[in-house]
C-alpha cells in the first residue's frame, strides 16, 4: 500500500499492536503522530524513516486530546488517518466491578475515541478527505470477566457506524476485532484467560501485532476506497461457528 505524503495520528502508538500500525504506516509512506500516555513510547518515532511527532497525553482528557491535534496540525497542516488503538483492561467479574474500574476502561477505550473522532473529523471534511479505523476486539459480543472492556469494544463498533454514517462522503469509519494477539496486553492476562482463548482458535495460535496492523493499511488505503461501516475480524477464524 502506498501512503506516501499521508498523515497519520495513531493512539497508544508505542506498544504492541499500536507499535506494529506505527511502523507499517511510516513504512507505506506515512508521517506518524504516536499520542501515547507512556514517554517510552517515543522510542519507536526513532526507527520512523519519515518525519514524525510523538505527543504524550492521555486521550480520555479533552484537553490532551485537543493539544496533541493541535501540535499535529502545526506541524503537519493536515491529518489524513486516525487509528483508535489506545485500549486498557481491568478484567473482574461484574459484581465485584468498581465504579471506577468500568469508567476507568469506558473513559480509555470509548470515550478517548469519541474525543478523537470529534476534534479531528472537522478537520478532515475540512480537507476533503479522511480514514478513521477503530480497534475493537472480539469481546464486544460479550466475555467472561470482561463487562467493562466488552462493553466499551461494542460500543467502540456503534461507534463506527454511527461516524460512517454521519462523516460520510469524505471520510471512511471502520473497525477491527482482533483475537487474540501476542502483546503486552495480552501477555499480562492471566494463565487461564489465555488458554481459554488458545483453545478455541482454529489456526491453533495467537496473532501477531503486524497482522492486525496489515489490516489496518487496508483501511487507511484507497484500497478500501468503497468501505465504510463494515468491522473486519482479525482473529484466526476464533468467531466463526
Ligand atoms: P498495549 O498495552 O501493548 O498497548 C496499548 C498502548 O496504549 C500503550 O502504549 C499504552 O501506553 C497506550 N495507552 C493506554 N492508555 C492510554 C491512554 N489513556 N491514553 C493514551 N494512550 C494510552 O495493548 P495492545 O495489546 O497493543 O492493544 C492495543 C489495542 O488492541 C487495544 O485497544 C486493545 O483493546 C486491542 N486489542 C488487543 C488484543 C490483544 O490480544 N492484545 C485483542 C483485541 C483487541
Amino acid at each position: 500500500m502506498d501512503l506516501k505524503g499521508k498523515i497519520a495520528f495513531v493512539t497508544g502508538g508505542g506498544s504492541g499492536i499500536g507499535a506494529a500500525i506505527s511502523k507499517q504506516l511510516d513504512q507505506a509512506g506515512a508521517s506518524v503522530v504516536v499520542f501515547d500516555l507512556n514517554e517510552e513510547a517515543k522510542e519507536i518515532t526513532r526507527s520512523f524513516e519519515n518525519e514524525s511527532l510523538f505527543t504524550k497525553g492521555n486521550v480520555a482528557k479533552s484537553e490532551d486530546v485537543n493539544r496533541a491535534v493541535e501540535e499535529a496540525m502545526n506541524k503537519f497542516g493536515r491529518i489524513d488517518i486516525l487509528v483508535n488503538n489506545a485500549g486498557i483492561f481491568r478484567d473482574k467479574k461484574l459484581v465485584d466491578m468498581s465504579e471506577e474500574e468500568w469508567n476507568g476502561v469506558l473513559d480509555v477505550n470509548l470515550k478517548g475515541a469519541f474525543l478523537i473522532i470529534k476534534k479531528i473529523a472537522p478537520l478532515m471534511k475540512q480537507s476533503g478527505y479522511g480514514k478513521i479505523v477503530n480497534i475493537s476486539s472480539v469481546s464486544h459480543k460479550g466475555n467472561f470477566g470482561q463487562a467493562n472492556y466488552s462493553a466499551s469494544k461494542a460500543g467502540l463498533v456503534s461507534l463506527t457506524n454511527t461516524a460512517a454514517l454521519e462523516l460520510a462522503p469524505e471520510i471512511t469509519v471502520n473497525s477491527i476485532a482482533p483475537g487474540s494477539i501476542d502483546t503486552p496486553l495480552f501477555r499480562s492476562m492471566d494463565e487461564k484467560g489465555k488458554e481459554k482463548f488458545l483453545k478455541k482458535i482454529p489456526m491453533k495460535r495467537v496473532g501477531q501485532p503486524e497482522e492486525i496492523a496489515q489490516a489496518v493499511l487496508f483501511f487507511s488505503s484507497d484500497a478500501s476506497s468503497y468501505v465504510t461501516g463494515t468491522l473486519l475480524e482479525v482473529d484466526g477464524g476464533l468467531t466463526t461457528g
